[in-house]
């Protein structure tokens, strides 16, 4: 299988030549040539596989350059009941992605019982583990650099704590995340692991990031790599649990589903787009944005119209607080044909700061064949739909799932079982929590009392060249 640019100037690569890298060379994202088909008979045999046999299943599709009995080792170490330990009461890890019946056709696939309690495990845990054997076929090594205001980070660190060939210099705004989330990362004492706290926001701390990628020589001589979630291997490992969950929320292969799911940069419902261009009997993809509502408005507009930091929300769905989905470029892609001439034009726009309407074009008629449809919804529906939950079926949900279901309710199909995807525990969410509720979050058995851990971080002001001394001083390789 090899994989080719959204914007149409790149070379096709092989699943292993892309895995490092980021974007393509002519700024389009990777996909692969042509979606591989499952067939009836595929489907029939992957009901009964577990979680993990299902991973290799859907993944030798897709990473056909790696050695079959590699990629089972590696899946294998990746999906097991002792990685996605922190189920709740009612559900069994050994399910990897439990499903939680609400009543006959609703449901929740838990993806968020994995070190860090958010679904960005699924995936990232995969990432580090393929990571570390792809650096050490190739005897090399990566500093992989980010900036986070709290999932993505902590994701990333429990995924490569440890690994060989491996460092992660991790910039976080100093003061500005929860105090669980900054528990969460700054108690990791694994040497590979850097938390650098910037004085500053976010977007102080993003700026570094970008200005030391842009020094290619720097970048290029330290090799600086990132994870963040264009990466092709995260969008393959999330195509599994939209398998995992029909199996599990259907009795045949003849049965059509819903999914609801909670977005911020697309990465997640593009997976579930993926699965269903693969055959997945996926009725309807709801997209659910919160006040952030830049893909909602092109679900119901055709407009797709970026909006710049200063016009994003902070919200108690912080995670889906962004306003530039760095992978609705694939969708468009499917949508266009696969025209990569159309989708060099509409990101000419959006790259200048401009936006682009497919309204009155021929691809805005497409759209729901590709059964998109999408809604938004605000602190008080978080709230409202986190109270309703606990007291009509005693379920506990984050503010983020709570925006899916939300959307999902009003947006589904009567006759189709609708899957709602829990993207985070409630435990990482508790003032919202205890604003809903009145109460304090479950929290998995692990994670009692780890504010009162050790912290390993260093402090910085906001300013490239300090960071970059002390990557200098500690980067790998
Ligand atoms: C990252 C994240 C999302 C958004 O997922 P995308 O792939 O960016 O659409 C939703 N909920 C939670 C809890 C997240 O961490």
């Amino acid at each position: 299988m090899k994989y080719i640019s959204t914007r149409g100037n790149a070379l096709a690569k092989t699943f292993t030549e892309i895995l490092l890298g980021g974007l393509a060379p002519d700024g389009g994202l990777y996909l692969p040539e042509e979606y591989p088909q499952v067939t009836r008979a595929e489907l029939d045999a992957w009901r009964k596989l577990s979680y993990a046999d299902l991973a290799f299943a859907v993944l030798s599709k897709f990473a056909d350059d790696i050695p079959a009995n590699d990629l089972k080792r590696i899946v294998n170490k990746t999906y097991t009941p002792a990685v996605y330990c922190n189920t709740r009461t009612g559900s069994d890890a050994r399910d990897i992605t439990p499903l939680r019946t609400l009543e006959p056709g609703l449901h929740i696939l838990e993806l968020s019982n994995g070190p860090t309690l958010a679904f960005k495990d699924m995936a990232m845990q995969l990432l580090g583990n393929l990571f570390e054997y792809a650096l050490g076929r190739q005897r090399d090594e990566l500093n992989i650099l980010g900036a986070t205001s709290g999932d993505t980070g902590s994701s990333a660190e429990y995924a490569m704590r440890g690994k060989r060939g491996i460092r992660v210099f991790m910039l976080s705004p100093l003061g500005k995340m929860s105090r669980f989330q900054t528990a969460q990362m700054f108690s990791l004492q694994d040497p590979n692991i850097f938390n650098i706290a910037i004085r500053g926001v976010f977007d102080n701390a993003q700026d570094i990031v970008k200005a030391v990628s842009n020094d290619h020589t720097f970048k290029a001589k330290h090799k600086i790599g990132t994870v963040n979630s264009i990466n092709w291997a995260r969008v393959s490992a999330q195509i599994v649990y939209y398998f995992k969950g029909y199996f599990a929320a259907t009795k045949s292969n003849d049965e059509q589903v819903a999914f609801s799911v909670p977005s911020g940069n697309f990465g997640n419902i593009c997976a579930g787009h993926i699965a269903r261009m693969m055959g997945l009997p996926i009725g309807q993809l709801i997209l659910a944005t919160n006040e952030n509502d830049v893909l909602d408005e092109f679900f119901r507009t055709g407009v797709y119209r970026p909006r710049s930091s200063d016009h994003t929300y902070h919200t108690s769905s912080p995670s889906m607080d962004i306003s530039k989905a760095s992978n609705f470029e694939r969708f468009i892609f499917d949508l266009a044909g696969r025209d990569a001439a159309r989708v060099r034009e509409f990101w000419s726009r959006v790259d200048a700061g401009g936006a682009f309407d497919i309204k009155g074009t021929p691809y805005w008629d497409e759209v729901p064949h590709f059964r998109f449809v999408s809604g938004k919804s605000c602190h008080a529906d978080r709230i409202k739909t986190i109270r309703e939950l606990w007291e009509e079926y005693g379920v506990m949900i984050d503010t983020h799932t709570a925006d899916g279901l939300k959307v999902g309710l009003e947006q589904r199909r009567p006759s189709l079982p609708l899957i709602c995807l829990e993207t985070a525990q409630p435990a990482k969410f508790e003032e919202t929590i205890r604003e809903a509720l009145g109460r304090e979050p479950e929290r998995p058995a692990a994670m009692e009392g780890i504010e009162n851990l050790p912290q390993r971080v260093v402090v910085m002001v906001a300013d490239v060249h300090a960071v970059k001394d002390f990557i200098t001083q500690h980067a790998a390789g």
